[in-house]
């Protein structure tokens, strides 16, 4: 779809932005808009109860202290929206997007015109799709009250089950192990975090669970989830052994909500697809975050399921939208913590590069240098966030770095990067 064959409205100009979605990459995006000077209308519509909030503490704080939600929990307080004149409509669903007539339909049957749209939509979790699927005490985690359900689980001595040990079941496994739970993690691939880690460091949080004392089983699947009363009572594995549970948590990754941009006619493909300016392939939509298949620092283009892309694709949008465009092409950033340890990931650590280490692998306190021809493609830390700092300025500037420097601890990366200039 181009600009040429979408019928201009007269009203349309007035009408300001529409956005689908009231999480982080809506919230910011709405927030973005107003900093960038953007003084016509603003709608955010949510189907969520809650106004934007950060989904990092649901499988973290939430769990370990359910009664109290962490400060900032929300992105904004609520007088901010008003105060912004930011019509947030939250517990509402945007049923239709009508490009030609630049309007959206609400599930209450309102409808909202638009001069553009950002479609903030997201992902939802995968359903497993086995005998027991539907029994009490199957449990996903994307929504506070997905977390609020869970937390009710996680009682001393209970046993929990997790199925996939992606960055979310291995936050669930440390949250319920602090909990006081016993834990049996069931990944069907042979390391954890496989996606997000990489062999070498996948295989070394798989040895930080079991030190934690979760039961790991890789290269395991689930075949039957078993139930007694209507609720879950254990699993039946790939190898036909049964193990016992109070409640089992999905964690087998996500899916993105594009159905309303597909019934639209914008072009899908695991994701809507954007350019670097999180524009569509409609000029007059924008889709930011989770649900957006965007090109990628090092190449190709993909879908970033990550906090830092939710945050500045959504910020590049409202820029383009504002008139003031900046490319959005960043290497990609994430952190999670489990039991004591804040591990941050940056840039590509997973396709063939040398790996220097800082420190030592077998502690809980270095940091691992993905480097291909003297310069850093990727760079891991655990407990060792000032490295990451110094490791993003690195990449980010493509440093040809010694690697023997770059592995001394005695020697302050700081005066690498100058001594680069
Ligand atoms: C439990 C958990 C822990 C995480 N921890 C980390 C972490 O430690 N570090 C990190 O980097 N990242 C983490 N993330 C990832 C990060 O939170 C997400 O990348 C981010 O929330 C994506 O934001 P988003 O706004 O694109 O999508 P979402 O947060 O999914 O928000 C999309 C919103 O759109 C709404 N919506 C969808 N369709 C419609 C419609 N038709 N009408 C109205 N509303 C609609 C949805 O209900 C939802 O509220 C975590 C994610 C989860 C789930």
């Amino acid at each position: 779809m181009t600009a040429d064959n979408i019928s201009t409205n007269a009203n349309a100009k007035n009408r300001g932005v529409v956005i689908i979605g009231a999480n982080l990459a809506g919230g910011r995006a709405a927030e973005a808009l107003r900093m960038a000077g953007y003084e016509k209308p603003i709608t955010l519509i949510g189907e969520e109860p809650s106004p934007p909030y950060e989904r990092p503490p649901l499988s973290k704080d939430v769990l370990i202290q359910p009664d109290e939600l962490p400060d900032q929990f929300y992105i904004k307080d609520d007088s901010y929206y008003p105060d912004n004149d930011i019509d947030l409509r939250l517990g509402v669903r945007a049923e239709s997007l009508n490009i030609d007539e630049q309007k959206v339909t609400l599930s209450t049957g309102a409808e909202i015109g638009f001069e553009k749209v950002i479609l903030a939509t997201g992902a939802r979790a995968r359903e497993l799709n086995i005998e027991g699927s539907d029994l009490d005490g199957v449990h996903y985690l994307r929504a506070l009250q997905d977390a609020r359900e869970l937390s009710k689980e996680l009682q001393p001595g209970a046993r929990i089950g997790l199925i996939g040990m992606g960055v979310i079941g291995a936050e669930v496994a440390a949250s319920a192990r602090k909990r006081g739970c016993e834990v049996v993690c069931i990944e069907p691939l042979a390391i954890p975090m496989a996606r997000a880690l990489g062999p070498r460091f996948g295989a070394w949080l798989a040895e930080i669970h079991r030190q934690e004392g979760v039961d790991v089983r890789l290269g395991c699947g689930v075949k039957t989830i078993l139930g007694s009363d209507g609720r879950v009572s254990g699993v039946v594995l790939s190898d036909d052994s049964t193990l016992e549970l109070d409640a089992l948590v999905v964690g087998i990754g996500v899916i993105p909500n594009v159905e309303l941009a597909e019934a639209a006619g914008l072009e899908t493909d695991n994701g809507i697809v954007v350019d670097a300016f999180a524009q569509s392939s409609c000029p007059l939509v924008y889709a930011v975050g989770d649900v957006a298949n965007s090109p990628l620092y090092f190449g190709g283009r993909g879908r970033c399921e990550t906090y830092q892309n939710a945050q500045d694709q959504a910020i590049a949008a409202a820029k383009a939208i504002a008139g003031q465009p900046d490319e959005y092409l960043k290497a990609q950033w994430f952190w999670t913590d489990q039991f004591d340890i804040n591990l941050q990931v940056l840039g590509d650590v997973i396709s063939e590069a040398e790996v220097i280490i800082r420190g030592d692998e077998n502690s809980r306190n270095f940091t691992a240098f993905f480097v291909r021809d003297n310069i850093i493609r990727g760079v891991l830390t655990v407990n060792q966030p000032r490295d990451m700092a110094a490791g993003r300025r690195m990449l980010e500037r493509s440093i040809t770095v010694d690697t023997a420097a770059l592995a001394d601890p005695d020697i302050d990366l700081r005066k690498l990067i100058k001594k680069a200039r």
